[in-house]
């Protein structure tokens, strides 16, 4: 039988991904929403969530989609109204807002899963298995689109909070955390600042090992997603935000797998049966290093 779940804060990845998922899912059963005026046709639609945990306790899941801002609120409330609770990425404002929430599903007995939808990206997993017990020389990350096509009016992403070119940032460090035979830190970072906004539109991130990130929201022209990592075999490259693998530039076959999202609500059904939660901060350290160590650099002011 399905588990019911209800989907919050029906924005941009609610229709585009997270709809789809839940409606073709074997293992989730959509019966609400609740978002202020968001809606999913055919579903039931509530847009306070106070009102819907006391209305429907008949429903065990919640997955929280909405930007990172609000989030901390409606998972506290939700774990401590004894439900499950899944989080997109990233998987809030602050590292002490999760690890409070991590400390509160333990407490309530109820599974917490902190997704990152990169990680489920067709050539993550082939890529993990060929770097495991091999030297890392060095490697990059190219993580640059353009900030008005991706997140058309959403000034949230440029509120406190909202991390501005690290909110994509995080689902390439997502990958590399996932991909490292060893773990890296973070030795110096530059962050572009629009004069006019709270977070960075550009960022370069230096880690141990010889790796460098570039993220850069002002991309127009091709759009690139692609890490490179290098050893002394040959250099590894994951493109197009993990959905290839290329190894010395030969494309490599994979296993398309179900797609991001239908793995992580997948994952999540898998976590709830065995009682279990998920709660990887290794993405999010490094941007909050980053935000602590970072050089800024004012820029011209953005609108979008
Ligand atoms: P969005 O469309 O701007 O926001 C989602 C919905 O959340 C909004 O439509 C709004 O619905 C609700 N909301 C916004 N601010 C709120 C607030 N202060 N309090 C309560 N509800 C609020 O954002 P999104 O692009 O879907 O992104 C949401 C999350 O998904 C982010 O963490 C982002 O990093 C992640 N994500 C986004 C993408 C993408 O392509 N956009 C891809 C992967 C992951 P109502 O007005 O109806 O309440």
């Amino acid at each position: 039988m399905p588990r019911k779940i209800a989907l919050v804060g029906i924005g941009k990845i609610a229709r585009d991904s997270h709809v789809p998922a839940l409606q073709a899912s074997p293992d989730w059963d959509l019966v609400a929403t609740v978002s202020r005026s968001g809606k999913v046709e055919g579903v039931e639609a509530h847009d306070d969530f106070d009102a819907f945990l006391a209305a429907r306790p008949d429903i065990g899941a919640i997955s929280l989609c909405l930007p990172p801002q609000p989030r901390f609120d409606y998972a506290q409330k939700a774990l401590s109204a004894g439900r499950h609770v899944m989080l997109e990425k990233p998987p809030g404002q602050t590292l002490a807002e999760v690890h409070a929430l991590a400390a509160l599903a333990a407490t309530r007995g109820v599974t917490l899963y902190a997704s990152w939808h990169s990680r489920m990206a067709a050539g993550v997993a082939a890529a993990k298995a060929w770097l495991a017990g091999r030297a890392v020389r060095g490697g990059r990350i190219i993580w640059k689109e353009d900030v008005r096509k991706w997140h058309p009016g959403q000034d949230w992403v440029f509120e406190p909070g909202g991390m501005g070119v690290m909110d994509p940032g995080i689902n390439a460090l997502s990958i590399l955390t996932e991909i490292l035979p060893e773990p890296v830190h973070l030795t110096a970072a530059t962050l572009e600042f629009p004069e006019n906004r709270h977070t960075p539109i550009a960022a370069t991130l230096d880690f141990t090992g010889n790796l460098r990130a570039e993220f850069d929201w002002r991309q127009e022209g091709p759009q690139r997603w692609d890490i490179e990592i290098d050893t002394p075999q040959a250099r590894i490259a994951l493109r197009d935000g993990g959905a290839r693998l290329e190894i010395d530039g030969a494309a490599q076959a994979l296993d398309e797998g179900p797609g991001e999202y239908p793995a992580l609500y997948a994952r999540m059904a898998d976590l709830v049966a065995r009682g279990d939660s998920e709660v990887d901060l290794a993405p999010m350290v490094h941007v909050a290093d980053a935000m602590t160590l970072g050089r800024r650099i004012a820029v011209a002011p953005f609108a979008f």
